[in-house]
Parts: structure tokens; C-alpha cells; sequence
């Protein structure tokens, strides 16, 4: 099997087992935790912000950035196709109570600041106020798009005029900044808050980092414990996710391979497949006559899984259990199975 579902998919490796069985714990929750106490310290620097906190999943990074930085009978203000919006379960409004106006950002994948102002509300006797602005790098419906610093800061900049402060669901932002050559914390600068996975192109078994500043990762905690994430000797798995953070650099390998499937796929008659910024490539099958749920089957058969990400479209996402020969394999075996039905 060849499997392109997701960069989650990756198992821990061994170093990642033996930092895990040899760790210091301690209570996190009492703040006792050494292991965890490096990460998040670690964490910190790499993106320039005064703390961070250690997450179980990135949807609960960002369900409790939102929660922090707004009240309820607000509204988030994000892309019609962020992540925070499509895929975490409605959990701005039940947990947040928010209601989310969503817009197209288009290809761009950040809105302009005229489309910032646009949306943005102003709260009066009438209208429920902006409370938060997602951003989201990489884009991950729109394929991966690696969105450049300057467009994060446009947007950023626009909302912070009107008093929005402005999270980034950055779930890939290390795959953002190697894919532009920009330094993660300038990447961040301009963002109040930032919540990164450890558990997706880093190879971490668990875990994400929320990071921003002191003052708001202080209300952050009390809202993880209060969401169910405080945990006892978070240490076994904060262990392997600093082992994880020696990945950064060879995100390049995963885009590089990304690169090899998207053109080896475009050559096989029928499928159309863009360039990708980063380690999401998505096969467009329309034309070979073969909805997403049949090509996903037909990969599925020659042992090559992807996912389905729309009528027509297919998500492969290269990752660190996935090498340059695995990524021939695959295009030599999916271009077998289409030209051979
Ligand atoms: C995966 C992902 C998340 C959520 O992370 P989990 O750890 O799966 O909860 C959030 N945002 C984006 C863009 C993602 O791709």
C-alpha cells in the first residue's frame, strides 16, 4: 500500500518511540510536566510569539483560539473553504457560540484587504461585531497553496484597522515556509495567534501547537481544560513531537515528491493535475470519465489510496512514510489502472 490519504497517516518513528519511553513527566496540568514545558518553550521561539501551549489536535488549537478571542453572538470572519468552517464540525457555534461569515477568498486563498473590509462587521444595536478573523497556510482545500507573507500581513494589517484580532490555522505553516523560503516567525508576525500540527508533515504520533501572547495562553489553558485537553504526563507523547521538530527541512522532500506525482499523473489521459505549492496534489478525473469516489476505488484497487475532495476531485498527500520510489510506483500503477479500464 501506498498511502497518500493524509500526512497524518505516518507512523511515529523509532527515535520518536525511544524519546517517548524515556521522557520526563510530571503533571501538566499542575504545570509539572519538563518535557512538555521544552516543547512549548521550544515551540515559542520557532514562530516568535511570547508563549505556546501544547494541544491535542489542531481543531481543539483552533476551537480554543477562537473561544479566547471573542464572545459569544459574534462572528468569525474566514474563507468559505477554511478548515475552521468545512471540517470542524460546526464547533464555532456550539462551543463558541459565533456565527461564521464565510466568503470567497479565491485562488489567492487570503482575502484582500478590500474583501477584509468588505465582510468585517461592526457591532451596533443591530448587527453582531467581527470577533476573530481566520487565515490559513498552507490552504489546504485549495490544494495546498503556500500563501506569502505578504498576503497574510495585507490581511492581517486590514483587520487589525478595524480592531479584529487574527488567528492563523496554520495546521501546515512549516510546509508554507520552506515551500517560500520565509522564516517561520516572520511568517507570524503579523498574526495575533497561530495553531501549528506536530502530527501532520512533522511525523508526530499526537499533538499541536497553540502559540501567542502570554496573557492570551494563560485564558487559552483554562479553555483546554475546560474543552477536556488538559493532560496528566503529557510528556510521552510532547517527547516525540520535539523529535518531530527536526523535520522542518525535509518538508522540501515531500514537495519535491508532491511535484513528481502531480506531473506524472498529468501526463495519463483523462486526469488534470496543477502544480502543487507544497504536499497536496489533487487529480481532477472528470475528464476520464471517473467521479472521485470511483478513481479513489480504482486507486484503491492497485493498492494507492488517496481521498475524495469534491465530485471530481481527489486529494494525495505526500508525506514522511512516502519516498520518491513509492511516488513512481504510484504514478506507474494509478496510469495502469485508469488507461487499462
Ligand atoms: C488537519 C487540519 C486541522 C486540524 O488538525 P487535527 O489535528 O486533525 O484536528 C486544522 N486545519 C487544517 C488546515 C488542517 O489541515
Amino acid at each position: 500500500m501506498i498511502d497518500l490519504r493524509s500526512d497524518t497517516v505516518t507512523l511515529p518513528s523509532d527515535e520518536m518511540r525511544v524519546a517517548a519511553r524515556d521522557a520526563d513527566v510530571g503533571d501538566d496540568v499542575y504545570g509539572d510536566d519538563p518535557t512538555v514545558n521544552e516543547l512549548e518553550t521550544r515551540t515559542a521561539e520557532m514562530v516568535g510569539k511570547e508563549a505556546a501551549l501544547f494541544v491535542p489536535s489542531g481543531t481543539m488549537g483552533n476551537q480554543i483560539a477562537a473561544r479566547v478571542h471573542t464572545s459569544p453572538g459574534q462572528e468569525a470572519l474566514v474563507d468559505a473553504e477554511a478548515h475552521v468552517y468545512k471540517w470542524e464540525v460546526g464547533g464555532f457555534a456550539e462551543l463558541s457560540g459565533l456565527q461564521v461569515r464565510a466568503f470567497d477568498a479565491g485562488d489567492r486563498a487570503a482575502p484582500t484587504p478590500e474583501q477584509v473590509r468588505e465582510h468585517a462587521r461592526e457591532e451596533s444595536l443591530h448587527v453582531a461585531g467581527t470577533g476573530v478573523m481566520c487565515l490559513e497556510n498552507t490552504h489546504n482545500a485549495r490544494g495546498g497553496v503556500a500563501i506569502p507573507k505578504a498576503d497574510i500581513d495585507a490581511a492581517a494589517e486590514a483587520a487589525h484597522d478595524l480592531g479584529i484580532p487574527v488567528h492563523l490555522d496554520g495546521a501546515r505553516m512549516f510546509n508554507a515556509c520552506v515551500a517560500l523560503d520565509e522564516d517561520p516567525t516572520a511568517m507570524v508576525e503579523n498574526v495575533d495567534t497561530v495553531m501549528f500540527c506536530l502530527s501532520k508533515g512533522l511525523g508526530a504520533p499526537v499533538g499541536s501547537i497553540l502559540a501567542g501572547p502570554e496573557e492570551f495562553i494563560e485564558d487559552a489553558t483554562r479553555v483546554r481544560k475546560q474543552f477536556g485537553g488538559g493532560m496528566r504526563q503529557a510528556g510521552i507523547i510532547a517527547a516525540p513531537g520535539l523529535v518531530a521538530l527536526d523535520n522542518v527541512e525535509r518538508l522540501a522532500d515531500d514537495h519535491e515528491n508532491a511535484r513528481l506525482l502531480a506531473e506524472g499523473l498529468d501526463a495519463v489521459e483523462g486526469l488534470s493535475v496543477p502544480t502543487p505549492d507544497t504536499n497536496i496534489v489533487v487529480v481532477d478525473s472528470e475528464h476520464a470519465g471517473l467521479t472521485a469516489e470511483e478513481f479513489v476505488d480504482l486507486c484503491g484497487e492497485v493498492g494507492v489510496l488517496g481521498g475524495p475532495f469534491g465530485e471530481y476531485h481527489t486529494r494525495f498527500t505526500t508525506n514522511l512514510n512516502v519516498s520518491r520510489a513509492d511516488v513512481e510506483e504510484a504514478v506507474s500503477l494509478v496510469a495502469d489502472a485508469v488507461e487499462s479500464r
